[in-house]
């Protein structure tokens, strides 16, 4: 059977091997999908051991991501401006590099959700791997605004640099959270990792248009951040347990060539039961 894996430390949490299994029972595909802890400084060798062993590919989290990045013979264009790699397919000799979760926080938002991007005005807040994956993702759905907004604010300008060559006419900038007042978005993603520590980014008052979406990148339902979001009233309120779904589908098609249904396997991790 071919053997894929998830590769973090910490790692036994992780949801994506029930995910794989059940996308793998729907699609009728016969394949190995493990929870592999590597040291914090062995990622490269419990690599090494998988592919001898006959891995054929590998999800990558924290706080891996970057090494990965570094690992791969070839990356897609996103995993390179992303700077970071969640997914690895081993081909031979090649490693190839690819960046899921932007494209798995686009299609979330906008076929799960049902909140088009195009023409939408939209707050990215933080500056760090995961905001990094999803700009270029949320770039080519064509926004009419994307801010960044972070606490350190000369990381959002770098990034904002960065991916200045991609945004066409898109209005782009960055900013200090409190440099936002006044304006209004009817998308607002927090990609901090403030809900970690059971805290909200300071947004100032009235930043949600009406109808607008408050996604948390964080899962785990009511995060501080969505808590803060609802009492400050955006509209509609979602977890990041539909990127995580979603950015896993996008591995899958990658390794296997074909795309599993999500809506079933979301909506059973949701009920807390095996996907
Ligand atoms: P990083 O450590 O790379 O970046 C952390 C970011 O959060 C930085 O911009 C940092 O700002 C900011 N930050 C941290 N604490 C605070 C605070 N108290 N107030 C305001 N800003 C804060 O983390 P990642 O980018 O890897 O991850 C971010 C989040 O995304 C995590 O919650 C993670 O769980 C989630 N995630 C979810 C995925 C999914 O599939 N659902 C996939 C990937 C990530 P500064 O630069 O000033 O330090």
């Amino acid at each position: 059977m071919d053997r894929y894996a998830v590769f973090g430390n910490p790692v036994a949490h992780s949801k994506s091997p029930r995910i794989h299994a059940a996308f793998a029972r729907q699609t009728g595909q016969a394949l190995h999908y493990e929870a592999i802890l590597a040291p914090t400084d062995g990622f490269a060798a419990a690599i090494a051991a998988f592919r001898a062993a006959g891995g054929r590919g590998a999800n990558v989290t924290v706080p891996f991501k970057l090494e990965a990045c570094a690992l791969a013979t070839r990356l897609t264009p996103r995993a390179q401006l992303a700077g970071a790699v969640n997914t690895l397919q081993f081909n031979g000799a090649e490693v190839l590099g690819d960046n899921t979760d932007g494209a798995g926080i686009v299609r979330d938002i906008v076929h799960n959700l049902g909140h088009p991007c195009r023409a939408c005005r939209v707050l990215l807040l933080g500056a760090g791997g995961a905001a990094r994956g999803a700009l270029l993702p949320l770039l080519d759905s064509q926004p009419a605004k994307l801010v960044i907004a972070n606490r350190t604010v000369s990381k959002a300008h770098d990034l904002c640099a960065a991916f200045r060559p991609h945004a066409g006419e898109i209005a782009f900038t960055a900013s200090a959270f409190e440099e936002l007042a006044g304006q209004q978005f009817d998308i607002v993603i927090n990609a901090t990792s403030a809900s970690l520590a059971a805290a909200a980014p300071p947004l100032p008052a009235n930043i949600y248009a009406p109808g607008a979406l408050a996604y948390d990148m964080m899962y785990g339902g009511d995060t501080a951040y969505l808590v803060h979001a609802r009492a400050a009233g955006a509209a509609q309120l979602a977890d990041g347990l539909g990127m995580l779904v979603e950015q896993a589908a996008e591995s899958f098609a990658l390794w296997r060539g074909v795309r599993p249904e999500t809506a079933p396997v979301l909506a059973a991790l949701r009920a807390g039961l095996d996907a």
